[in-house]
């Protein structure tokens, strides 16, 4: 079948974008999974589940929002809390800067009116054009669409839009004013909210349930039968990186380093060592026996991390912190460190 352009596709979305609209609808309504922050909406948890949804999924999100909003129930009560203690809570969700930008925007907010604009919260800390739209939408009915990878899978097959895009800002960024003139008037909140959900649970990346999707009729790639060939996203070059590390154990404590408050990505917040940190070179680093390596994935890095069995140096350098073994749980240690530091223990139990 020949290829619709990607305009004539978009002008045929929108002639038909009431029916649209009805159709997300009244599947959102049934199909909705059932999420604290539907259930039970205010504006604090609407704010908190969007700061922890950045970057992390949902399941791994629900046990953490939970906590949070028993031990922080409200914007005064995160404004008021030692950073220690938020740190600590969201300990093992990774990005803490969320963590931190959360806790300022409570300290701004907590004791006057909320803002409910877009233009007002992207003023806050850590709040872009996407959680702009999606507080906004959702606590204050304001007409602003989000757009995120989500979202712009959604669109990109709708329109069957082949155009390459160098990477998924600058895609957002083209389908922003789409995804606009298909909201609604009325509660656009649910409306971006059902975008998401059909990204999340039918329009998959991979096999999408094109069948039984509520706007396959409206979808000119699910109608094609190649939704996979949307959005054309240019690959991301990925970076190899090699980390040294050392784990130096005496009379029951551990040797961490601890970040410092001004540090942009890890301020207080402890984690093991690297050979440089401990004051050793790569070369004597490695000569001590391997307990652990791993790999893990950071935006465009691929990390190895090899962990190596090490001495203090006779001066310690700053930043690092002796903290007995049995005060591990009591401190924030970045989420993989901790899963580290638990299995070696384990390995030597
Ligand atoms: S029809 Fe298929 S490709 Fe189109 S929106 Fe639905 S699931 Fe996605």
């Amino acid at each position: 079948m020949p290829s619709a352009q990607p305009s004539q596709s978009r002008a045929s979305l929108l002639a038909a974008k009431s029916g649209f609209q009805r159709a997300l609808r009244a599947w959102y309504r049934v199909h909705a999974r059932p999420l604290p922050w539907r259930l039970n909406p205010s504006l604090y948890q609407t704010v908190v589940s969007e700061f922890m949804l950045q970057q992390t999924q949902v399941k791994t999100v629900l046990p953490y929002l939970a906590r949070w909003l028993v031990e922080l129930p409200n914007f005064a009560a995160l404004a008021a809390a030692p950073e220690s203690r938020v740190l600590k809570l969201w300990e093992g969700l990774g990005y803490y800067s969320r963590a931190r930008n959360l806790h300022k925007l409570a300290q701004a907010i907590a004791h006057r009116p909320a803002p409910r604009t877009p233009a007002e919260w992207q003023e806050l800390p850590g709040v872009g054009p996407y959680t702009a739209a999606a507080i906004t939408s959702i606590s204050f009915g304001a007409p602003a669409a989000c757009v995120d990878g989500n979202v712009v899978r959604i669109l990109a097959r709708l329109t069957a839009d082949a155009t390459p895009y160098r990477d998924s800002a600058s895609a957002s960024k083209a389908f922003a004013p789409l995804a606009t003139a298909l909201l609604p008037a009325a509660n656009p909140g649910d409306h971006n909210q059902a975008m998401m959900e059909l990204g999340a649970t039918v329009c998959f990346r991979q096999n999408p349930l094109c069948l039984t999707c509520p706007v396959v009729k409206f979808c000119a790639a699910g109608q094609r039968g190649d939704p996979e060939n949307y959005p054309q996203l240019a690959a991301k070059k990925l970076e190899q990186v090699a980390v040294t590390r050392v784990w130096i154990e005496r009379r029951g404590a551990l040797l961490l380093h601890l970040s410092a408050g001004g540090a942009r990505r890890f301020a207080n917040i402890h984690e093991l060592p690297t050979a440089a940190q401990a004051g050793l070179t790569e070369a004597a680093a490695k000569q001590g026996k391997l307990l652990a390596k791993k790999r893990r994935g950071i935006t465009r890095y691929q990390i190895t991390e090899s962990i190596h069995a090490a001495r203090p140096t006779a001066t310690l350098p700053p930043g690092l912190v002796w903290v007995p073994l049995t005060a591990l749980d009591t401190i924030t240690l970045s989420g993989p460190h901790r899963r580290w530091v638990k299995e070696i223990l384990g390995g030597k139990a």
